[in-house]
Order: C-alpha cells, then sequence, then structure tokens
C-alpha cells in the first residue's frame, strides 16, 4: 500500500510516500513560501506516485471541524499569506483520493502510538517545544479535538523567582510558549538555543516551566506517558532535568509521576524526527478506511 503523507511546517513541507508498515519509501523537502508557490510543488510531488490515500498533518491554526465551511482551512496563522487558505480542497481535486487532515503535533502523537515506542497507549500527550509549543492529545484511543483548535501550549505558568523577562506570547505574556518557546530563550538571553548550550541558569528555568506544563497536562489528561519534542529537546541532558524538576515539583501528589515510573513517563519521540511524517502517513490510512 502507497499513502502519500505531508508534514507541513512553517519554514519546510515535508512530503513522503508510506507504506502501511510505517516504512517510508520516498521523501522530499519543499520550503514553505507562499501558498502560490507551494501548492503546487506539494502536488508536483506526489503525481504519478501511485497514492492510495493522503495525510497531511498542518501547521496551524487550523479548521478542524467537519461540519465547517472552512474545514481544511489554515486560520489566524503568523505566516501571514497562509491566512484563510483551504489546504484541503486543492489537493482532493487534483488527486481524486480520501485526504486525512490534522494539526502537525496530532500528527507526531499520532505517528509514535501507531509506529514509535508508544505503540499500542491510548493515553497519551505529545508537547513539541520549538519557536512555539504545541500539543497533541490522544485520550482513550482518539485524538482530542474539541470544538476549536485547543491551545495548551499558552496554558499561564507560574514564574520562576529569578526571570524577570515579560514573555514573548503577545496575547499572555507568561504562559508556556511565551516563558518556554525557543522564542523566549532567543528573547531572554538575545542568543539561540544553540549558543546557550553553556548558560546553566537558562537551562534551570527551562526545566522548570517544562516541569510546571508536564504537572498540568498530567492534572488534566492522566496520560499513561508524555512524549517531548521539538528543536529545544535537542538539548543534551534537558529532559533529565524535567524529569527530576518534575518529581520535585510533584512532591508525590499524583501516583503517575514517581521516581519508580519517570523514565517511562515522560521520554523524548522514538522515531528520529519522522513522527510527523508517519503520523501523516496515519491520518492517509484512516481517512481510507472511513471511506470503506
Ligand atoms: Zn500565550
Amino acid at each position: 500500500m502507497r499513502i502519500g503523507a505531508v508534514e507541513a511546517g512553517g519554514t519546510k513541507i515535508i512530503c513522503a510516500v508510506v507504506n502501511e508498515k510505517g516504512e517510508i519509501l520516498e521523501r522530499g523537502r519543499i520550503d514553505t513560501l507562499t501558498p502560490d508557490e507551494t501548492m503546487p510543488e506539494i502536488i508536483r510531488f506526489f503525481r504519478g506516485k501511485e497514492i492510495e490515500a493522503l495525510g497531511v498533518a498542518c501547521f496551524g491554526p487550523i479548521d478542524l471541524n467537519r461540519e465547517s465551511e472552512t474545514y481544511g482551512y489554515i486560520l489566524k496563522t503568523t505566516k501571514l499569506e497562509w491566512i484563510d487558505h483551504d489546504f484541503l480542497t486543492p489537493l482532493k481535486k487534483e488527486f481524486g483520493i480520501p485526504v486525512g487532515f490534522d494539526t502537525d503535533v496530532n500528527g507526531s502523537v499520532l505517528g509514535e502510538v501507531t509506529f514509535g515506542s508508544s505503540r499500542g497507549m491510548k493515553d497519551v500527550v505529545y508537547i513539541t517545544i520549538g519557536t512555539g509549543v504545541g500539543m497533541g492529545v490522544y485520550t482513550g484511543g482518539v485524538l482530542l479535538h474539541g470544538a476549536a483548535h485547543p491551545e495548551a501550549g499558552h496554558i499561564r505558568l507560574t514564574r520562576h523567582p529569578k526571570d524577570d523577562y515579560a514573555g514573548c506570547c503577545k496575547y499572555h505574556g507568561s504562559c508556556i510558549e511565551g516563558l518556554a518557546s525557543g522564542s523566549a530563550m532567543r528573547g531572554r538571553w538575545k542568543k539561540r538555543g544553540e549558543e546557550l548550550s553553556d548558560n546553566d541558569e537558562a537551562w534551570e528555568l527551562e526545566a522548570f516551566y517544562l516541569a510546571q506544563t508536564v504537572c498540568d497536562l498530567t492534572y488534566t489528561y492522566a496520560p499513561q506517558r508524555i512524549i517531548m519534542g521539538g528543536g529545544i529537546m535537542h538539548k543534551d541532558g534537558l529532559i533529565s532535568m524535567v524529569k527530576k524538576e518534575t518529581l520535585r515539583q510533584n512532591d508525590g501528589y499524583s501516583v503517575l509521576i514517581s521516581a519508580d515510573t519517570i523514565d517511562d513517563y515522560l521520554v523524548l519521540p522514538s522515531l528520529k524526527d519522522d513522527q510527523g511524517i508517519l503520523g501523516a502517513a496515519v491520518l492517509g490510512l484512516e481517512a481510507l478506511k472511513e471511506m470503506g
């Protein structure tokens, strides 16, 4: 079986042909420019590839309400050229096959529970900490959608006593994205994440905020596991700092977080940054199944 998969991010779009075992048969990369430049490139990639379905895991916010007239549209994104762009219809029209559509981070959690180390789990939360912060919640074996795009990356946090940075979120200041994203690190320290490798205070603050995030998500969703992905999590040793700080902040409150469970509870992605594209393929597979 050949399934087309699109992982659409704000700077690049990965296109791939994937089989039902999660093996990537072909892969390409397209820069995210304007829709007029980029959409034809996506279509060109898949032409003649004999795909049976297509799945798209897309940067957001996006309209996921199937009853809505703008289902499959990108909404008020910071990528201004893409606001109100209909991502789905041109692909459906071109290929005439089932097309699944969801958020990039929902794609990542779906990739991990289908093909990764969380395979078979029914309650898993995926957090991505990059330029922004996003979350995908897989609960009771389905992706959580709600009545609109959930925005758990904007939960407010208690500020670290040593931190006087106002926060980079223009809506909330001190939310998770405002204090702990890559943009926040750049804003606070005037340096990129990679240039901060020796700044212990920077990572102490980061672990403090991410541990609060882990506790908040644990108390809300009680998942079997929380996966932490995104560029910031590539920092060596950060996951260990977050685990330690999570144990301290939880202080024995939730039984899900203990010294015995933490290594299995809080993990990095297992699919070598292919979780998003593989999850997109799962969206395609599901769309195919729905068509019967
Ligand atoms: Zn915010």
